[in-house]
């Protein structure tokens, strides 16, 4: 058995702006989403074995969304953030890679880690299309 994907990864809390839209007024606001930022290891923690050392290798920083919901700034109307924007990858926030090679990774990641599956974010719709670039 593989070590937790949380063993792998260095969690810090961050503050992002994201620009949403009030499903009710259809007002935009920009608004104040709590993340949290896994970054990887510097090493493999003691007691991996050969397949968390090939997880490992494939890792890839990336921020999982922990706010759900907001209040309308206009309205005040409480509403959900959108699914999709749940997890972005730290190597998008700079530019996407190729959508074959995204997939496939995602793909890997998501086969790979059993006991860990029920606490895995789920993948956003937007990695099976083609990306169209973060807001
Ligand atoms: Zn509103």
């Amino acid at each position: 058995m593989g070590l937790d994907e949380r063993a792998l990864f260095n969690d810090k809390p961050e503050t992002r702006i994201g620009r949403y839209q009030c499903p009710r007024c259809k007002r935009s606001a920009d608004y104040s989403i709590r993340w949290v930022r896994r970054s990887k290891k510097d090493r493999l923690p003691p007691g991996a074995d050969e397949g968390d050392r090939a997880k490992f290798a494939k890792l890839r920083d990336y921020l999982l969304r922990l706010d759900e919901d907001l209040t309308c700034k206009a309205c005040g109307k409480k509403f959900e953030i959108p699914s999709q924007h749940s997890l972005m990858f730290v190597d998008q926030l700079a530019g996407l890679p190729n959508e074959e090679e995204l997939e496939r990774e995602i793909t890997q990641a998501s086969g790979e880690s059993d006991t860990a599956a029920e606490k895995k974010p789920a993948l956003p719709v937007r990695f099976t299309r083609k990306p169209t670039g973060w807001k």
